[in-house]
């Protein structure tokens, strides 16, 4: 969407580097994070900041914050589906598949008839004490061409910028894992950052590590936890809802969510996330 080419030069160079590195196991410490995709390897970059580091096991359960977007009298895009359903259906499953680990307390931010803002989302989140939000959507675009999995962490230069970059970085691989293409440059894995100017929007590729002071989504901006939005398919596009918005596709990206949400903890909880991963 966006040309950054003489960054992109440099990023494409600085991730084949981390790419060999990965394939030497170097991976972790390099704050790369890699996913075995058909044989091959995918190297996302991120950031390696070791603050990254999940909350002590003690803490389990931990409160997870579902966001199904939209809701109430806001359907969300409307083409071949409405967006509102995916977010509502995928947010089920994954509060059900939660709520049946015991490491985990899910909680959703609406009920479904309501249509809170997303100061109000990010409020409910926080109220419960939620260690982790995944605010759920669909895509929409004029060319029914575009598709891919795309989602939005908090940008940088924010407090939980590292945190809510890694969460994305695990949602991303384990969405490729499960076959789903990202859209955009490969080393951004489709992690991206939006900016609102006005009512405009300046989306940039994670790869971006520019820190402006602008306003992102107000639900990744209020949440007082890693919070990333994920655009899960394009409603614009029949064999991205056939894949990934169908009842099997909202299945297929909530047992992704699941095992990053998983591995998110399971970094400093190796021995208490043993027996059920
Ligand atoms: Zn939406």
């Amino acid at each position: 969407m966006n040309k950054y080419k003489a960054k992109k030069i440099i990023t494409i160079v600085f991730s084949a580097v981390l790419f060999i590195c990965a394939g030497f196991g170097a991976a972790a410490d390099s704050g790369l994070y890699t996913a075995e995709l058909f044989g091959g390897m995918i190297a996302c970059r991120t950031n390696p900041d070791i603050s990254v580091a999940a909350p002590a096991a003690e803490n389990a359960p931990y409160v997870i914050a579902i966001d199904p977007g939209h809701g109430g009298m806001d359907t969300g895009a409307q083409r071949l589906m409405d967006e509102v359903d995916i977010c509502d259906k995928t947010a089920g499953y994954l509060y059900r598949m939660l709520e049946n680990d015991e490491n985990f307390t899910p909680m959703l931010t609406r009920d479904t008839d309501s249509f809170p803002s997303p100061k109000e989302r990010a409020a409910a989140a926080n109220s419960r004490g939620a260690s982790l939000l995944i605010s759920i959507h669909a895509n929409s675009d004029s060319h029914s061409s575009s598709s891919g999995f795309e989602c939005y962490a908090l940008p940088p230069g924010r407090q939980l910028h590292s945190r809510s970059l890694k969460l994305a970085g695990l949602i991303s691989s384990h969405m490729q894992q499960a076959g789903r293409k990202i859209r955009g440059e490969a080393e951004a894995c489709g992690i991206k950052y939006a900016y609102y100017f006005g009512s405009d929007k300046k989306i940039v590729p994670s790869t971006d590590s520019k820190i402006r002071s602008r306003k992102t989504f107000g639900v990744l901006e209020n949440a007082l936890c890693p919070a990333v939005l994920v655009e899960q398919c394009f409603i614009t596009n029949s064999a991205d809802i056939a894949a990934w918005g169908s009842d099997e596709g909202c299945r297929k990206a909530t047992r992704a969510y699941y095992r990053a949400i998983k591995e998110y903890f399971m970094a400093n909880n190796q021995k208490f996330f043993q027996k059920k991963y």
